[in-house]
């Protein structure tokens, strides 16, 4: 008889935990997953709250500009309206179709799937908080010879007076009605991404950012840029800005700036960063290490200090990115279950990166302030241009784009901010990652008209950015 109920349980059906479950089942392993949000909510953040239903949005707003723009391509006539009750419901049927496949691929691929809130009870054992069928509570247990937590994270909210009026980005996909003023504070990714996606929809946007400048970690002539650009788009971005305190009046929420301005606005969503998913989990009771942070800290094969114990993705504050958690699941089914052949391991440099913001940003490999500090001297090649697009929309949009260069010739930074940034980058990443230099980038022919061609074009290298 087998000492446990199953080799492998997995706490959280997100990007790394479906991903790990499903190639660990295919390879024979017997396999149990857990999800808090039941089969129906299997995908995680990424599907239900995050990548996907947000680029949906993203090309949502994206025809705003399309509709405008296409006049001065001849088009004529009434631009139409959005409805937003029907964008809704359409990106919700969409995410149940989405649920519905993970369900199947789990399934097809032989894993059993327990619906309920795991927590470590032991080092090899788990309850499983369930609600039945006539709404009682139930705990059921479970026993796995290796536990592994791809819990997530969460939205953090900052503490200040009127908190409970705010929401973050998991309650904005569904907000009721549409805001046609909204405030969003914050300057990562996130906020950039829903202040861009709510203008475009056709609420007055207001950006609060505490920082100098928004999207910290990227270049920052990027980030300028990218400032510049969303200001033109029509986002109201206030840097060294803050909120002080939040009242709900009788026509809407009354927010007091820590500058002594007021504002009024519909809604108010908070991109204020995000934390690992930990509570409740029974980590401290277990002694499961964590960082300050909450992270739980996990070594170079993603073993926490419990050796039956791993953990992935969001969870450990790594890369919080999807593609991230989806490698760390691979290198850990090959590391546990592997082959025998070289095992794959998860490569964070080079990983590249976009924000759908409008315009999209995309960035691989080093900033130019990491590259000097890195490479001492470096050569920038910088364009900034129209897009050809833009020459009949009427649009005064620009596009940037950017090369940094080591000494030995070979590319070390790439960024662009302009239309599908992200298209383009993810291309550009496999030469960079292949050790492109900067002859090969000089040796490859264009793909005439594009805005892509730029970054095969660029002959002459500026002299060094203005700080
Ligand atoms: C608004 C937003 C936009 C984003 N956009 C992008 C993007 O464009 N590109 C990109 O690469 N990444 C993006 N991300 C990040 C990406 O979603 C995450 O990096 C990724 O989902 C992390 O995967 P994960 O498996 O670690 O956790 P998650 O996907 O968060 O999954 C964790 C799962 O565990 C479940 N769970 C938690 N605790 C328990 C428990 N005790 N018992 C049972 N189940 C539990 C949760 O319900 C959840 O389903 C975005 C995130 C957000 C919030």
């Amino acid at each position: 008889m087998e000492q446990y109920d199953f080799d492998l349980l997995v706490i959280g059906g997100g990007s790394g935990g479906v991903r790990a479950a499903r190639m660990a089942a295919q390879r024979g392993v017997r396999v149990a997953l857990a999800e808090a949000q039941g089969i129906e909510g299997l995908g995680g953040t990424c599907v239900n709250l995050g990548c996907i239903p947000k680029k949906l949005y993203a090309y949502a707003a994206g025809y705003a500009d399309a509709f405008r723009e296409s006049r001065g391509y001849g088009w004529i006539g009434e631009a139409p309206q959005l409805d937003w009750e029907l964008l809704k419901s359409r990106r919700a049927a969409e995410i149940r179709r989405l649920n519905g496949v993970y369900a199947n691929l789990l399934r097809g691929s032989g894993v059993t799937l327990l619906e309920g809130w795991a927590r470590l009870t032991g080092a090899h054992e788990v309850s499983l908080a369930t609600l039945n069928a006539d709404g009682s509570a139930g705990l059921q247990h479970y026993s796995a010879k290796t536990l592994l937590i791809a819990s997530g994270g969460q939205p953090y909210l900052p503490h200040f007076q009127g908190r409970e009026h705010v929401i973050s980005s998991d309650q904005a996909f569904d907000l009721d009605p549409f805001p046609q003023r909204l405030l969003v504070v914050g300057g990562g990714y996130i906020a950039c991404e829903f202040a861009s996606i709510f203008n475009g929809l056709g609420s007055r946007v207001t950006q609060l950012y505490r920082g100098e400048q928004i999207l910290r970690g990227f270049d920052d002539e990027v980030r300028h840029f990218t400032a510049a650009e969303m200001r033109k788009s029509g986002v109201d971005l206030r840097l060294q800005a803050g909120v002080l305190a939040i009242a709900r009046e009788a026509d809407g929420l009354h927010v007091t700036l820590e500058d002594g301005n007021r504002l009024v606005v519909d809604a108010a969503l908070y991109a204020t960063g995000r934390v690992p998913k930990v509570e409740g989990l029974g980590l401290e009771a277990v002694g499961v290490a964590q960082g300050a942070d909450g992270r739980i800290l996990v070594d170079d094969e993603y073993r926490t200090n419990l050796p039956s114990v791993y953990a992935l993705g969001d969870v450990t504050s790594r890369v919080q990115l999807t593609p991230a958690a989806l490698g760390e699941a691979m290198q850990l089914v090959d590391h546990l279950y592997g082959t025998g052949k070289a095992a794959r391991r998860m490569d964070y440099e080079l990983i590249p990166t976009a924000v759908f913001s409008h315009p999209n940003v995309a960035t691989v490999g080093l900033t130019e302030a990491q590259a000097r500090e890195r490479h001492g001297e470096v050569r920038v090649f910088r364009s900034e241009f129209r897009a050809l697009r833009h020459t009949l929309s009427g649009s005064e949009e620009r596009t940037l784009m950017k090369l940094l260069v080591d000494a030995s010739d070979r590319v070390v930074g790439l960024h662009m901010v302009g239309a599908e940034a992200g298209e383009i980058v993810q291309g550009f990443a496999v030469a960079m990652k292949a050790g492109a230099t900067k002859a090969v980038f000089d040796a490859t022919l264009g793909i005439h008209p594009t805005a892509a061609e730029e970054f095969v074009t660029m002959r002459e290298p500026v002299a060094r950015t203005p700080d």
